[in-house]
Order: C-alpha cells, then sequence, then structure tokens
C-alpha cells in the first residue's frame, strides 16, 4: 500500500497530537515540521529553583474530556494530579477578598455571599439582583462578553469578576471577547432565560456536579511530560529547525513546503501554527482565509516565577493565589500562590509565585526591562498581599509571551467556518488547527488537533 504523505508544520500540543494521531495510520506517513530548536509551543517545562517548572501552560481543565483520554494513551493519566487548593481571592476595594461560592466563570449565583464578599459595592449587588427579575431576552446573535454581562449585571460584576477570570484567562478584555467563543457556558445560559443568575442556578441543579471533583489536573513533572512522551512516539518523523516560509502548489494538487531545513511535499497540510503564522503563508492561495486569518489579533503576557524564603512572606497563602480586576491598575493580573496549589511543589520548601503580567492593548510591563518588571511586581505583592516589606526572590525567571494569546472578539466561531470552508476550494488538503480557532485550552486544542487528522485522512481516501 503506498502511504499518503501528510505535513503537520509547528510542534506545539496541537501539530504534535494531530502528528501523532496520524502516525497510528498504515497508510499515512506523517512528518512534523518545527520552526524552532524545540517542540512544545507554548508548554515548556525547564528547570527553575531546583525543580522542573512550566514556563507556559502548567494544568488543564478536568472538564473536557480530550487532554485526559490523551493522558490514559500515553500512561501518564494514574500521575495526574489536582490542586490542593482550590478557593481563589479577587483584589477588589483595598483586598483580597474570597471569591463567592457558589460561581460560574464569575457570575455569582448567590448574592448574599457575594455582598458579603465586598468584591463589589452594594450598589453593585443591588444591580447585579436586577438580573433575577428580568423577563425579556434580548440575545439575537454572538456579542461581546462584557455588553451581556453589563446588561443583565452591571458594570461592577463584568469588571471585578467575570472580567478578572475570563480576561484572565485569555489575557483580554471582556468587552471585545466573543460570548459564544470564550464563554460557551454563558452562551447557552444567556440564551435560555431572561435571568443569567437563574439560568445557571438551573443547569447546576441539574448537572449536580460533585463538589470534590478535580476543576483542573496537572502532571508532577510539568506539561512537557506530555511533549515528551508524544515526541518519543514520533521519533524521526520530527524535523526540527524547520520554519515553514512558502507553501505551493503542485500541477497534481500535492502541496510543496518550503523551509529553513529544505522542501517537503505531501498530499495534505496541517497549519497547527498561530493564525498570524498561517495568514501570509496561505493568502496567495486563499485571498479570504489569508484575510480571515489575519484578522485574529493576539495579546502578550510575561509569567514571572519567583521563589522566595517562606520566612519573607508573612501572609498564611491559604488558597491558589489571586486575580487583580483592571480598575485596580496594577501590574499583576494574576497570581498563582503554586506551592499551595500544587502539594507536588510544596516539596521545595520555598513558597514559588506564578505571576502574570500584561493583557490586551497593554503589554508596556511586558516591554519593560526585566529589574524594572520585577520590581513593579514585587511592589505590587507588597500592596496586594499585605507584607510587611517589599520582598525579594531568592530566584526569578521571566518568561515573555508575545503575541501568544490569540482574540476571539464577537463573530470568532462565524470567522473559523468561514476559514474552514474556504480552504476547502481554495487550498484542498490544507487544514488549520490550534490556539487560533476554537479553544485556546491545551484540551480544546488536542480535540482540535483530532479533528484536524481525521480531516485529513478523509481527504487523502
Ligand atoms: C503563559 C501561558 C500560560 C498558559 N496556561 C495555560 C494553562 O494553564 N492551561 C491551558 O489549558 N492552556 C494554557 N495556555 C494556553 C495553551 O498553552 C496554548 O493555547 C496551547 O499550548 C497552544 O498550542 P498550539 O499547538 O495550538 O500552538 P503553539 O503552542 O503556539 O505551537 C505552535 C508551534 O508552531 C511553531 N511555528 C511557528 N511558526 C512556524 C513556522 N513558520 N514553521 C514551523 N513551525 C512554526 C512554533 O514554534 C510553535 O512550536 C497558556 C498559554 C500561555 C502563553
Amino acid at each position: 500500500m503506498t502511504s499518503k504523505r501528510v505535513c503537520v508544520v509547528g510542534g506545539g500540543i496541537t501539530g504534535l497530537t494531530a502528528a501523532y494521531q496520524l502516525s497510528k495510520a498504515d497508510d499515512v506517513a506523517v512528518t512534523l515540521l518545527e520552526a524552532s530548536g524545540q517542540l512544545g509551543g507554548k508548554v515548556q517545562t525547564t528547570p527553575f529553583a531546583g525543580i522542573q517548572l512550566d514556563e507556559g501552560a502548567d494544568a488543564f481543565l478536568a472538564r473536557v474530556p480530550w487532554a485526559i483520554e490523551l493522558a490514559e494513551e500515553l500512561g501518564l493519566k494514574d500521575d495526574l494530579v489536582s490542586p490542593a487548593k482550590r478557593s481563589a481571592y479577587i483584589f477588589s476595594y483595598g483586598e483580597l477578598r474570597a471569591i463567592p461560592q457558589p460561581m460560574v466563570l464569575g457570575i455569582p449565583l448567590d448574592l448574599e455571599t457575594l455582598a458579603a464578599s465586598g468584591i463589589v459595592s452594594e450598589a453593585g449587588v443591588a444591580r447585579a439582583s436586577e438580573d433575577l427579575d428580568r423577563t425579556e431576552n434580548q440575545m439575537v446573535g454572538d456579542e461581546s462578553i462584557g455588553s451581556v454581562v453589563r446588561r443583565r449585571l452591571g458594570d461592577e460584576i463584568l469588571e471585578r469578576m467575570v472580567d478578572p477570570l475570563i480576561g484572565g484567562i485569555n489575557a483580554g478584555d471582556a468587552d471585545n471577547l466573543s460570548l459564544d467563543a470564550s464563554a460557551s457556558q454563558l452562551g447557552h445560559a444567556a440564551r435560555q432565560g431572561p435571568s443569567f443568575i437563574e439560568e445557571l442556578r438551573y443547569v447546576r441543579t441539574r448537572n449536580k456536579p460533585d463538589p470534590d471533583a478535580p476543576v483542573f489536573y496537572a502532571h508532577p513533572d510539568g506539561m512537557g511530560r506530555f511533549v515528551h512522551e508524544l515526541a518519543s512516539r514520533l521519533g524521526d518523523s520530527v524535523v526540527l529547525n524547520a520554519s515553514i516560509s512558502g507553501i505551493e502548489r503542485a500541477d497534481d494538487g500535492s502541496w510543496r513546503l518550503l523551509s529553513s531545513a529544505g522542501i517537503f511535499d505531501a498530499e495534505a497540510v496541517i497549519f497547527a501554527t498561530p493564525a498570524h503564522v498561517t495568514a501570509p503563508l496561505l493568502a496567495d492561495h486563499s485571498r479570504v482565509a489569508g484575510s480571515e486569518l489575519a484578522s485574529i489579533e493576539f495579546a502578550s503576557v510575561g509569567l514571572l516565577s519567583l521563589a522566595f524564603d517562606r520566612a519573607d512572606i508573612d501572609h498564611p497563602l491559604d488558597g491558589s493565589g489571586f486575580l487583580v480586576p483592571k480598575p485596580e491598575q496594577r501590574a499583576i493580573t494574576a497570581c498563582s500562590w503554586s506551592s499551595e496549589k500544587w502539594a507536588h511543589l510544596g516539596e521545595t520548601g520555598k513558597a514559588l509565585f506564578r505571576v502574570s503580567v500584561g493583557h490586551i492593548g497593554s503589554s508596556s510591563y511586558v516591554d519593560m526591562s526585566d529589574d524594572a518588571l520585577l520590581d513593579h511586581v514585587t511592589t505590587d505583592l507588597q500592596r496586594l498581599m499585605g507584607l510587611d516589606t517589599q520582598p525579594t526572590p531568592t530566584d526569578v525567571r521571566i518568561s515573555r509571551w508575545i503575541d501568544a494569546f490569540p482574540q476571539y472578539t464577537p463573530g470568532h466561531l462565524a470567522r473559523v467556518a468561514t476559514i474552514d470552508d474556504t480552504l476547502v476550494d481554495d487550498a484542498p488538503g490544507v487544514f488549520v488547527a490550534g490556539a487560533s480557532y476554537r479553544g485556546i485550552g491545551i484540551p480544546a486544542c488536542i480535540d482540535q488537533a483530532h479533528q484536524a487528522a481525521r480531516s485529513a485522512q478523509r481527504f487523502l481516501t
């Protein structure tokens, strides 16, 4: 049997999973082409303060199956761990305040616990309660998370609860993030009934979530363990330092990829690269797909790994960390108390923090020198956590992730459907998958990888 050739471009979790999936087919010869000298993309586990620590993604959602299934297939499932501490804080009106429960993506389901938290003002609680009296559902098409939440629950819930959570995950601005693409759970609820709170309460009662069920999983060796396992299964199908600079169509309909490591021919190609990389490569073949891909914006963030002597942190660290709403105007957008959140990271004896800075429209902190950024961050830690002195870390690692977070603006899913549909006609056999399209989390990337691999296989038969 003659094997059909498939090239997968980009060795992040999406490209790795797609290539692995295709490698299992007898009639496919797969090649994974990665521009840099290492695999993993935004999944990078490197040494820090005597342990292996993630510089990018460090955990994944447990509520959806795709990453757990991959872990099982790679023999990693039994090792997965979930957070030791689940409660978290939001810094609001001058102090860290426990996030009121129950809550769904920042929407509080109990207004009494919301009022007791102090995260929003009394007026903010009263405004949120208007949601319970709503009789009309004005949802039509996709809207921004901000426009729906501001309308139904008011500005404070959006700015001090929902944006820190959802905006934080996306390094985005909830006023410009698609409800359907970035918070589909809220999108469903918003369409079902006039009251967000009532609908989310109803869904909760119907689904009866197990309060002890893990929300996130991580691997004690770091998320890089997934990369390592996938890479070892792909063996010499992987070509590193192969930056794709062009793609041409041959007379027989096959594709020719031009790269810094030579030329690669294939009957089908999966681009698992960020949309801003893929756009110029495909623009010559599909004007529409090229311009839709180019229209997806990206945000940059900085992620600081900090280790402190515990004696220098006079705070109980009684939770998984805290979020900082944009109106507070601080450098820090989020801080995980990693050594408390994950039991295996507590074993160093140090207090380990994972601090995020930067979001769409605000890269000033990301662009700063290391020294200036560290000074802003430790000043913030002192103020936000109420520490006696500005803490001095024993170990510092600053990871800058430039143009790393795709922004799913309203209409994003329709845009992605247009890209997929247009490529069928304009570039048959070429597929796109990954964080730029249908979910930025690791599980969503794995799911997209499987779908792209299936699409490529279907195309080849
Ligand atoms: C700081 C940070 C923290 C995060 N935390 C979490 C988390 O805790 N949980 C979670 O679920 N998600 C998290 N995410 C999101 C998640 O990590 C990413 O969305 C996901 O890893 C993206 O995978 P990908 O394969 O689609 O893309 P990428 O990881 O971006 O991989 C794309 C690959 O393509 C390569 N490439 C680029 N150009 C070319 C070219 N011309 N030719 C060949 N190759 C090329 C790149 O080098 C890269 O290896 C985080 C992201 C960041 C940045």
